[in-house]
């Protein structure tokens, strides 16, 4: 059982001398009398909080550090290849909380969700049907309340959760504009994702200055991915009664001192609503959102763009790639053909 595991705990940017792939042996049961499940993992998903989780210390943190020595946790598509619990058998498709690594034993199968379209590519179940689509689903309908007609403004927004918060916002009637950091990235946002109007925010010299070029009358809503100095500009720029839905700050996960956030009292004097939330807590409506993604992509409503790393041994490049950007569009590994 090939897995990649955490070497020591990271200072910085993560680098491939911080993870490691090694090799253990694996029964492929589960132990007796246990209720566990065994995974076969087939796609393992590369998500930018798994940095967080790889720091000795993160005070912000709302989930367990890694520890080195053991191979990684994520979320995972998989099947089931032998089952002590009596809701899942052998040949079961499911997603859910799983681990870097070809085979995975799950002892709390109750997390694992099964996957109810088949039909659809089981990739997506990393991302769009997963837990970034959720992220974005929720982070959008219920944390910033969009009408139509509502100016809206994403960052880090050719990724996973940015390329579903525009396309929901498109389908919910809003003027959309997004920012990414490549010039290839803002030409899938415009022809592909059908965003209103994007930007590169690494050619920009002044992003207060592109932020009132796209949005002359203001930004209603701000979906945040990215924090540091992209939050300090939309801040001045948001209209009155604005809502930030902080769905992330990636910009700030590699840094020991987060570089501030100025601006704040743009909340006070424009009456800003800026909530935090995290996807953990929705997981409870996950199959309301599924039969509705499901939907859309079905009638072609929504497009999905994978960087998919091939193989075990291109996980930890795919995953450091996330901070550098890398990835266009969801970055996912395959790990087994069905
Ligand atoms: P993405 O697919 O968007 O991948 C990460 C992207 O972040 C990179 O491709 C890069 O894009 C951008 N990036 C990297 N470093 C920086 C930087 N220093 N400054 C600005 N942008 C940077 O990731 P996801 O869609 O999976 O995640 C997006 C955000 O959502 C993250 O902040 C993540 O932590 C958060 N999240 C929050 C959840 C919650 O429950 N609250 C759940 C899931 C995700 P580019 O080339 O455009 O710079």
């Amino acid at each position: 059982n090939k897995g990649v595991i955490l070497k020591q705990f990271v200072t910085g940017v993560p680098t491939e001398d911080d993870l490691e792939l090694v090799t253990a042996v694996v029964r492929l049961a589960v132990p007796p009398g246990s209720a566990s499940v065994m995974v076969k993992n087939l796609y393992v998903s590369c998500d930018p909080y798994m940095r967080n989780r790889m720091s000795e210390h993160n005070e912000a943190s709302y989930i367990e550090q890694f520890v080195p020595g053991e191979v990684l946790a994520t979320f995972s598509v998989g099947r089931v290849v032998a089952s002590g619990h009596p809701n899942f058998k052998s040949g079961d498709l499911v997603w859910g909380m799983s681990g870097c690594e070809e085979y995975t034993l799950i002892t709390d199968p109750e997390s694992l969700f099964k996957i109810n379209h088949p039909e659809l590519p089981l990739s997506y179940y990393t991302g769009v049907l997963g837990m970034p689509g959720l992220t974005a689903y929720a982070g959008f309908f219920d944390v910033s309340k969009p009408k139509k007609g509502d100016y809206v403004f994403v960052s880090s927004a050719s990724g996973a959760v940015g390329q579903l918060v525009g396309q929901l916002a498109k389908i919910t009637g809003c003027y959309v504009v997004g920012s990414a950091g490549s010039d290839e990235k803002v030409n899938l946002l415009k022809t592909k994702f059908g965003f209103d109007d994007a930007f590169n925010y690494k050619k920009e010299e002044d992003l207060n200055a592109a932020l009132k070029r796209c949005f002359p009358r203001g930004i209603d809503i701000y979906f945040e991915n990215v924090g540091g100095a992209m939050l300090a500009a939309v801040l001045p720029n948001m209209r009155m009664n604005g809502r930030i839905a902080v769905c992330g700050m990636i910009s700030q996960y590699n840094l020991e001192q987060p570089n501030g956030a100025p601006n704040l009292f743009c909340l006070v004097a424009k009456r800003i609503r800026m909530e935090g939330f995290m996807v953990l807590d929705y997981f409870g409506t996950y199959n309301k959102f599924e039969e509705e993604i499901a939907g859309y992509l079905k009638e072609g409503k929504i497009t999905v763009v994978e960087d998919v790393a091939e193989g075990i041994e291109n996980v930890s490049a795919a995953l450091i790639g996330l901070f550098s950007g890398r990835n266009i569009g969801k970055q996912l590994v395959t790990i087994a053909r069905e």
